[in-house]
C-alpha cells in the first residue's frame, strides 16, 4: 500500500556507510528532541558488547527472521554485511497514524523499499569526511573483529554510491556541526505545509486555508 496521505507526523530516514558516526548522531539527535521515536529493528546479527535486546535492537535467529518476514511483519528488510536487518510495519504505521514523527536508522536497500511506500519520507545520507576517516573510526570502535571491519570498509564504497538517492546530505567531519544540520533538517521537516496543515487543522479552518496539502 502506498501512503501518501499528509501526516502530522514525519518519517525519517537516516543512512550512512558504517562508522560515518550516524549512530552518535541520532542518539544526539533523540537527546535533543524526545518526541521523535526511533525504530528498533530486528536483527540476526549478534549483539556487541554493551548491546541489550529491545534497546538497540531485537536480535533474533535467522529463522525466525525469515517466518516473520515470510508473515509480512516488516516495513522493509535487507541482507547488510552477512545480516538480515528488518523494520517492524506495526509499529511505524501506529506512530504514523497518531501524528508521531519516526526515525528509521537503514541502509540504503531499505530506504528504498520504504520509500515505495511513503513516498514523503525524508532521506537524509551522513558521510565521512573521508574514506581514511571511516576506517579510522571503525578500527577505534573495536567492537567488531578484523574480518567484520574490512567487509564494511570494502562495502562503504558501494554504499555511499546510493548517497544521491537522498533529499538531505551530511558530512559529518566536526560532530556540533553535523547535529545542528541534523536538528536542522527536522524542524524544517516540521515545518512543511502538509505538516503544519495536519497539525493545525483547526487553526488552517479558522484562517480559511483550504490549500491541497501533498
Ligand atoms: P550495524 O550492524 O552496524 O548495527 O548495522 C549495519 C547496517 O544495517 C547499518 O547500515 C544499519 O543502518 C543497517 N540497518 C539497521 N537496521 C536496519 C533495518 O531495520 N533495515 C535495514 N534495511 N537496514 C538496517
Amino acid at each position: 500500500m502506498i501512503d501518501t496521505k499528509p501526516h502530522s507526523g514525519s518519517l525519517f530516514m537516516v543512512v550512512a556507510p558504517s562508522g560515518a558516526g550516524k549512530s552518535t548522531l541520532v542518539n544526539a539527535l533523540l537527546a535533543q528532541e524526545p518526541e521523535i521515536k526511533l525504530s528498533i529493528s530486528f536483527t540476526t546479527r549478534p549483539p556487541r558488547p554493551g548491546e541489550q535486546h529491545g534497546r538497540e535492537y531485537y536480535f533474533t535467529t535467522v529463522e525466525d527472521f525469515l517466518q516473520r518476514r515470510e508473515s509480512g511483519e516488516f516495513l522493509e528488510s535487507a541482507e547488510v554485511h552477512g545480516n538480515y536487518y528488518g523494520t517492524s510495519r506495526l509499529l511505524i504505521e501506529q506512530a504514523m497514524a497518531i501524528g508521531t514523527d519516526v526515525l528509521l536508522e537503514i541502509d540504503w536497500q531499505g530506504a528504498q523499499q520504504v520509500r515505495k511506500q511513503f513516498p514523503h519520507a525524508v532521506g537524509v545520507f551522513i558521510l565521512p569526511p573521508s574514506i581514511a576517516a571511516l576506517e579510522e573510526r571503525l578500527k577505534k570502535r573495536g567492537q567488531d573483529d578484523h574480518l567484520v571491519i574490512t567487509r564494511r570498509i570494502l562495502a562503504a564504497g558501494g554504499e555511499i554510491a546510493h548517497a544521491p538517492e537522498f533529499e538531505y546530505v551530511i558530512i559529518n567531519q566536526e560532530f556540533a556541526t553535523a547535529l545542528s544540520e541534523l536538528t536542522a533538517i527536522v524542524k524544517a521537516t516540521r515545518c512543511r505545509f502538509a505538516q503544519q496543515a495536519a497539525r493545525n487543522t483547526y487553526l488552517f479552518a479558522q484562517l480559511g486555508i483550504h490549500a491541497n496539502a501533498s
